[in-house]
């Protein structure tokens, strides 16, 4: 018999699979997508087959496949033909993807580390011999490895065991301990228990004779439960139109009972399908024309105004799809905006509606990732990852926000866009692609004009909502001692307004921190970070400096070590510091901030987001983290306070990002029959930018934006690829940049473009050098190859060994 090999992927950045022999007996079993134990370096690792042949490799000493943990191959063809494609397309390898791709279970190596599960249940009757020693031995060393385990059962083949032991919940691997994923809760209302007779209901109303806001909200609460079950908090509030302290009066009174409420478990309870909700016409209209144009092309641009209903539209999509039985991928930038979704999904598919997302545990994953091979989840909801789930008959995928800057992994590589790759998974699938957003990407708006996309467009909000009214406030106007304040009385009348109404209110600011930066009055020193050559933000809060690129804290200065001044000043603003100002302003009003400094020291995005929509925050101050999908139905009014800032930066997406940014939050603002407003303060009241926004001009926004990119040759009109040289010497990075270039050499359809010292020189101890590409479509493949090949020759010239090279594909 002819021996034979197979090529197999590891875990990690090889440039190349390895080939290994495969033993007689495991012949049968071993096909592209199998996994495998190998040994490599020396140790046990995990890969991935994807080729089998008789040709044994030329240059190197063939091994042997140890063992195959699988019945069944772990993913088919067009998985392995995807993570061909991001590696190619991506320029990284087939191992980076493979380990992006696979939780962390399926790539067991000697080295992973077990650990006990502290809180599992599990009897030890129901545990068979071999895992019941692996406990004990857990419970006495705590951890062990891989290796270990091998060990201590003398056999090479243990993952079958440790499956078994994961999804009985004995076990976890480590990295897994860090914070879990945490439900929602939702809080409600129901009647005391000693009230839920008619005749004592009737006595309390009369007791509440003189607590009239008490009574009303009791009345309120009989109307949406005659039979006492629990009430939505927020909505009871909402309705009876009473502050959080009226209902806290009847709570401590035992008139109401709280109850918290999951809304995972809403979802397990709840598998009735629900009626369908009806389509208006336009929807109807847009339904129609979405699925006469999928009949002609692969993709299509949903382009609906924040507020047009446009997830109406995909459920009714889903769900002809999911009646032809196949399946569907839904892809949301952020997952913590998904409750909301996730809801509904469940209410109109059940039990074959599933999420997946980085958040949730090793079993919980594996539960996952074989549910979706196995079709017995035809939806799928998911953040970026989810499109590299083993999908068996995928028919649709809905990109949700499509236009959200999030899709595309930053570090480490595969550095893909989930969009891009997403249209590339449904071609080759057979199936069909929605973008929806109300702010489409540059690049998506012109495929959909040029009629490569599809394009359904939806101009009115929902249910007869109406656009907010959208005005400038130039900054100008501020004078005399208002000047220091980064409020206009414009702004300030609002606020007080809204609050007069029991209305709430949004406040956009895209800082983080209370200013930017410090500077001596005297001598004009300013504090850096020791690593990054970037100005330290001051954190009121604590009381410190920041870098915001490498997170390098230090104690704030009183006097300026330069001159020893005292005058330090604080310039430029942070959502910390409107929030200080505000509250200086409306010394009552309830304020909370949603950014990343918020997120991470209080109880988290949620809580700050169900406190808003419970209305026990009047104001919520946030960065970008307030323009995401969120829709809360009481506010009127939305500030965004510095538009110079968000247009003002040197980079061709600047007008883009700041027209997205703006419309976007202004869409939080308004709700059923009452318009609501929205205020941009800045200072160049005349950038076009700002026009296109205050007159919701969004076509002419993009023609223009369009014209602007065409004369300067950016995306949509070329492709980019950066490429960022990283060393802690400068002249080595910038060396090493010369070296690419020189390699890259001359190529036809591409624009070479440095390298050059970027803005910010060096971050996190390490100089930056960084070479831009602009190619022509025609291009891509020779450039693609050089830059293979160039940065292998850079890295074998000495001296720039140690430099790290990042290739950045379609950057973002
Ligand atoms: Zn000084
Ligand atoms: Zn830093």
């Amino acid at each position: 018999m002819t021996q034979m090999y197979a090529d197999i992927i590891l875990p990690f950045p090889l440039d190349t699979p390895f080939t290994y022999s495969i033993p007689a007996s495991l012949v049968q079993s071993v096909v592209p997508g199998t996994r495998v134990e190998v040994s490599f370096r020396n140790k046990v690792y995990t890969g991935v087959v994807v080729a089998i042949h008789d040709k044994a490799p030329a240059t190197y000493k063939v091994k042997s496949i140890l063992s195959v943990p699988d019945e069944y191959p772990l993913v088919d063809s067009s998985q392995l033909n995807l993570w061909k494609w991001m590696a190619d397309y991506y320029l990284c390898t087939m191992g980076e993807v493979f380990n992006a791709a696979v939780p962390a279970f399926f790539k067991l190596g000697s080295e992973t580390i077990i650990t006990e599960k502290p809180d599992s249940t599990v009897n030890d009757q129901d545990l068979d011999d071999k895992e019941f020693l692996i406990k004990e031995a857990l419970s006495l060393q705590h951890e062990l490895s891989v290796q270990d385990i091998r060990q201590i059962l003398g056999q090479n083949t243990v993952q079958p065991i440790l499956k078994r032991l994961l999804t009985k919940g004995v076990i976890a691997i480590r990295e897994e301990i860090k914070g879990g994923y945490k439900p929602r809760v939702v809080k409600q209302l129901k009647l005391g228990s000693l009230y839920r007779e008619e005749e004592a209901l009737q006595a309390v109303f009369e007791t509440l004779n003189k607590a009239v806001k008490q009574q009303h909200a009791l009345m309120v609460y009989y109307q949406l439960a005659p039979d006492f079950q629990p009430v939505n908090k927020a909505m009871l509030l909402r309705k009876a139109a009473v502050s959080p302290a009226v209902i806290k009066a009847m709570l401590d009174k035992g008139i109401f009972e709280e109850v918290e409420l999951e809304v995972s478990r809403i979802l397990k309870s709840d598998t009735r399908k629900a009626e369908k909700s009806m389509l208006t016409s336009p929807q109807l209209e847009a339904l129609d024309s979405t699925l006469k144009q999928l009949q002609q092309k692969e993709v299509v641009l949903l382009h609906g105004v924040t507020g047009s209903g446009k997830t109406e539209i995909y459920l009714e999509l889903m769900e002809s799809i999911v009646r032809e039985g196949k399946q569907v991928l839904y892809l949301l930038p952020e997952i913590a905006l998904t409750a909301q979704i996730i809801h509904r999904l469940k209410e109109r598919f059940g039990a074959i509606a599933g999420v997946y997302h980085s958040k949730f545990n090793h079993s919980e994953r594996i539960e996952i990732w074989q549910a979706v091979k196995e079709k017995k989840y035809q939806v799928i909801l998911g953040a970026r990852s989810a499109l590299l789930l083993p999908f068996a008959d995928l028919g649709l995928v809905i990109v949700d926000e499509e236009h959200d800057y999030s899709f595309k992994q930053q570090d480490p590589a595969p550095r893909y866009h989930a969009r891009d790759t997403a249209i590339y998974l449904a071609r080759s699938a057979g199936a069909k692609t929605i973008l929806g957003t109300a702010t489409p990407s540059v690049e998506s708006y012109f495929n959909a004009r040029s009629g490569k996309y599809g394009y359904v467009e939806l101009t009115e909000r929902y249910a007869g909502m109406q656009m907010p009214d959208t005005q400038l406030v130039d900054m100008k106007q501020r004078n005399g001692k208002k000047k220091e304040l980064h409020f206009t009385n414009d702004l300030l009348e609002n606020i007080q307004r809204a609050k007069e109404q029991h209305q709430q209110v949004i406040l956009f600011q895209n800082r983080r921190g209370y200013s930017p930066y410090i500077v001596c009055s005297q001598c004009g020193w300013s504090p850096q970070c020791a690593n990054c050559d970037v100005h330290m933000v001051y954190h009121k809060a604590k009381d410190e400096l920041r870098c915001h690129y490498c997170g390098f804290r230090q104690d704030t200065y009183h006097e300026c070590p330069a001159c020893s001044s005292t005058q330090l000043l604080i310039q430029g603003f942070g959502t910390e510091k409107v929030e200080d100002e505000l509250q200086l302003q409306f010394p009552d009003l309830k304020i909370a901030r949603l950014d990343m400094d918020a997120v991470k020291t209080k109880t988290g995005h949620e809580r700050i987001i169900q406190d808003f929509e419970e209305g026990l925050v009047d104001v919520l101050v946030g960065t970008q983290m307030v323009t995401k999908g969120l829709d809360f139905d009481n506010v009127s009014l939305v500030g965004i306070l510095s538009a110079d800032q968000l247009l003002n930066f040197p980079d061709f997406r600047a007008s883009e990002r700041g027209y997205q940014l703006m419309m976007q939050v202004s869409g939080r603002a308004g709700r059923k029959h009452r318009q609501g407003k929205v205020l941009i303060q800045a200072t160049n009241t005349r950038h076009p930018v700002l026009q296109y926004i205050i007159q919701h001009d969004r076509h002419a926004f993009y023609a223009e934006e369009l014209e602007q990119r065409k004369k300067f040759l950016y995306p949509p009109f070329v492709r980019l690829i950066q490429i960022t040289l990283k060393h802690k010497f400068q002249d080595r990075s910038l060396n090493a940049g010369y070296a690419f270039v020189q390699a890259l050499g001359r190529i036809a359809g591409c624009e070479i473009l440095g390298p050059v010292t970027p803005g910010i020189a060096r971050i996190r101890g390490k100089y930056r050098s960084e070479i831009l590409i602009k190619a022509t479509t025609g291009a891509l493949k020779t450039i693609k190859q050089k830059i293979r090949s160039s940065r292998k020759s850079t890295l074998s010239i000495k001296q720039f060994q140690s430099v790290e090279i990042v290739v950045d594909v379609d950057p973002v």
